[in-house]
């Protein structure tokens, strides 16, 4: 899979996906990322990339010939159309349901829009969807490239050691993840729950299922409307959660 992030900071991202598992994981050839700086695309002999807006607002806003410029050179280097992304907090925002599919896509070209942000002429000519990190607004689109990119990467094959080291997360099936816990089996009088260190693994895989029920009861609760419970599962709530989970839902 490949990226390419149009972007006006490109020492920003490098910095991030030349480290720990995002550098290990493209040092070994399993996804590609390019970072391209939109300003070696202007034509302006002061290499401007942005102007003031029509509408009379105060700040800048980003052209739309360098980001159209970039984007053609990317199409030309790599001989393919990317799925092109703005980042944006007016766009769908990001879920691992989307990340998965976007795991499946072979190349994805991702806007990073700065200042006021982006004249809308070259969003409705190149960019195919806009996604949000959440509802605020952040100065620029470079923390949310990374975002996606952490996001997406994760899911591919070898990126971590095992597939369940994502698909027992929080996320995956609708569910919080379960606690966890790591040794010494007693910490400041508080023990490790005793099904962790009995060995037996069917009943190990019916406390996470559970822990992560009520976890989600407790803390994400309108997560369950969308969550296939049975009557095993319900039981399991109301007995530890009861009214909370009640009044949430
Ligand atoms: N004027 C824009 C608006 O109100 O929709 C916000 C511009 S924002 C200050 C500058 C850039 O940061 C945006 O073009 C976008 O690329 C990025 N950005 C800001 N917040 C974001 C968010 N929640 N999700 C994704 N990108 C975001």
């Amino acid at each position: 899979m490949r990226f390419d992030i149009a972007t006006l900071f490109p020492d920003m991202l490098e910095s991030y996906l030349s480290q720990s598992i995002m550098g290990r994981s493209r040092a070994k050839g399993l996804f590609e990322a390019e970072c391209h700086n939109i300003r070696d695309y202007t034509l302006d002999k002061h290499r401007r990339v942005d102007d003031t807006p029509y509408s009379e607002r105060q700040g800048m806003l980003m052209q739309c010939e360098p980001i159209y410029r970039c984007w053609q050179a990317i199409c030309n280097m790599t001989r393919s159309q990317p799925h092109v992304i703005y980042m944006s907090p007016q766009g769908r925002t990001l879920t691992q349901q989307r990340c998965r599919e976007l795991s499946q896509m072979e190349h994805i070209m991702i806007l990073c829009g700065h200042y006021e942000g982006v004249d809308q002429r070259i969003l409705d000519r190149i960019v195919d969807e806009e996604i949000s990190v959440g509802d605020y607004v952040l100065t620029g689109g470079e923390l949310p490239a990374l975002i996606l990119v952490d996001s997406v990467v994760r899911l591919l094959d070898g990126v971590l050691a095992e597939p369940d080291c994502f698909e027992d997360e929080s996320h995956w099936n609708g569910l919080l993840e379960y606690p966890q816990y790591t040794r010494p089996e007693v910490w400041e009088g508080e023990r490790v729950p005793e099904v962790l260190l009995s060995g037996h693994h069917a009943n190990i895989l019916k406390w996470r299922h559970q822990q992560a029920l009520i976890n989600t009861a407790k803390k994400r609760p309108e997560l369950l409307t969308d969550y296939p419970l049975s009557d095993e599962d319900l039981s399991i709530i109301t007995n530890s959660v009861g009214n909370f989970y009640n009044k949430k839902i």
